[in-house]
């Protein structure tokens, strides 16, 4: 139970906060969700009602929340060792993370550069791909390519390569200028290609770009296999092994931001690993400590490393670090989260029960109001639109998911739509009967009367 009265907490709440992605409006005449506690799938709220937290908590949570092995390393950690800086200073948890990550990544990513947030680890590859050219005498290429409908972070360096414009249009003047390529977006293809004939048709304007432009690029960052913030675009695994080539053909450096991605929850460890190739820089964040504290790493190869290494006149230091890079109390619940994946052969399991899901969701087709459903490992994602046969989207003002989110929360499920597109994010420890159960309470809310706009 909360210590005090959630209805005082309530004001307390309004007089005080301000909630990162809310219109505090919102909430004029009624109360946030109080959660006061978490167990494995379930969110609690102060008067005790339970919630599947089917977006664990952001995309972050991969074992269920409060894992009792997590727990307990932070609990062992707690007597030992909170907080030290990574510059100049290392401690155990640090390394042996460090070690763990270019374990079980590919051969090739050998170096770990900690920060606490994914934004923090696409600023870092991107600062150390713009500085790595200084340092290899190609100082011309300075500019970057992102994906429309990409996201990499809120803060200025990853809204300059973003393509989510509904979010950042206001700070379009603080951004830098960089290029953007045409979403791998299959649902609304935007060359027109049906999906049985499709031969990734849509890089051609990358193949374009880097044929005039190649030479003054740096990188090009990418979401491995789907675009998630920019709307659960899942898209295939071929249109990564492209893009990559084509960047490796005109000497640009791949980024991969597994943040979202990364630690399970496309049915691999990691999503790339779908496509069989292999980036530069590897980002991580959200899943890296189970969900449990703020911690990222950005991983690279020895060749960008070696770029920064000489001697300390030669001012080759990438100078970039944050307070709390590669916390103690992080990195312990790293390695917990780490461990988990083995004790309890989390991948293994799940696959069975990531078939189940897409199945289970196939029963959605049957509302007018799906245009699309998409699946990628524990991800499902609904597309709401007006005319199925036209494709035309429900407008912003509309807000079809409002009122599923509320309805939600009246039927224990955090659902927390994108625009137009209702989405899973399920914690991986989720079993067939979980599945079973989320997907009949995201069926009883849309097929509630009032719920979905007619269509
Ligand atoms: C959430 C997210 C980020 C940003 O992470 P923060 O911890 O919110 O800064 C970056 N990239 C992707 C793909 C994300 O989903």
């Amino acid at each position: 139970m909360t210590s005090y009265d959630p209805s005082f907490l309530q004001r307390l709440d309004k007089r005080h906060l301000w909630h990162p992605f809310t219109q505090m409006h919102d909430y004029a005449d009624r109360d946030l969700l109080l959660i006061d506690r978490a167990a494995g799938l379930f969110l609690y709220d102060a008067a005790g009602r339970a919630y599947y937290d089917t977006i664990s908590s952001w995309w972050c949570i991969v074992h269920g929340h409060n894992h009792p092995h997590i727990m307990a390393a932070l609990r062992r950690q707690t007597e030992r060792l909170d907080q030290v800086l990574l510059a100049g200073i290392t401690h155990e948890n640090a390394i042996l993370l460090a070690k763990r990550l270019v374990d079980i990544t590919p051969p090739s990513l050998t170096r770990v550069f900690f920060s606490d947030n994914g934004s923090t680890a696409c600023e870092v590859a991107m600062k150390m791909a713009l500085q790595y050219w200084q340092q290899a005498g190609e100082p011309q290429r300075k500019r970057f390519v992102g994906v429309e409908r990409g996201y990499h972070g809120d803060t200025i360096g990853t809204m300059s390569v973003g393509g989510t414009p509904g979010f950042h249009q206001a700070f379009a003047p603080l951004c830098f200028a960089s290029f953007r390529i045409p979403a791998p977006y299959c649902y609304r293809c935007p060359v027109g290609a049906a999906p049985e004939g499709c031969a990734c048709e849509c890089s051609a304007p990358l193949a374009e770009l880097l044929e005039r432009r190649g030479h003054e690029i740096a990188a090009c960052i990418v979401e491995p296999l789907i675009l998630a913030a920019g709307g659960m675009i899942v898209y295939p695994a071929a249109y990564l092994r492209v893009i990559t080539e084509l960047c490796r053909r005109h000497g640009v450096l791949v980024i991969f931001d597994e943040v979202a991605t990364g630690f399970g929850r496309t049915g691999k460890m990691f999503a790339f690993e779908h496509a069989g190739t292999v980036p530069d820089f590897l980002c991580l964040s959200k899943g890296i400590t189970g969900g449990t504290l703020p911690l990222a790493a950005t991983m690279t190869t020895e060749e960008i490393f070696a770029a920064f290494y000489g001697p300390y006149a030669e001012n080759r230091t990438f100078y970039h670090g944050h307070t709390f890079t590669g916390n103690p109390l992080a990195a312990a619940a790293a390695l917990a989260n780490l461990e988990l994946f083995e004790q309890e052969d989390t991948l293994n399991r799940l696959q069975p029960v990531i078939r189940h899901l897409h199945q289970a969701v196939r029963r959605f087709h049957a509302l007018e109001q799906v245009g699309d459903v998409r699946c990628l490992g524990a991800i499902v994602a609904l597309e709401l639109v007006r005319d199925r046969r036209t494709k035309e989207p429900f407008t912003f003002e509309e807000r079809v998911g409002w009122p599923i989110y509320l309805a939600g929360l009246e039927h224990g499920l955090i659902l927390r739509p994108l625009g137009n597109v209702i989405y899973l994010w399920l914690p991986l420890t989720v079993t067939a009967a979980d599945v079973d159960a989320i997907v009949e309470r995201v069926w009883t809310v849309l097929t509630r009367p009032g719920v979905l706009p007619p269509s």
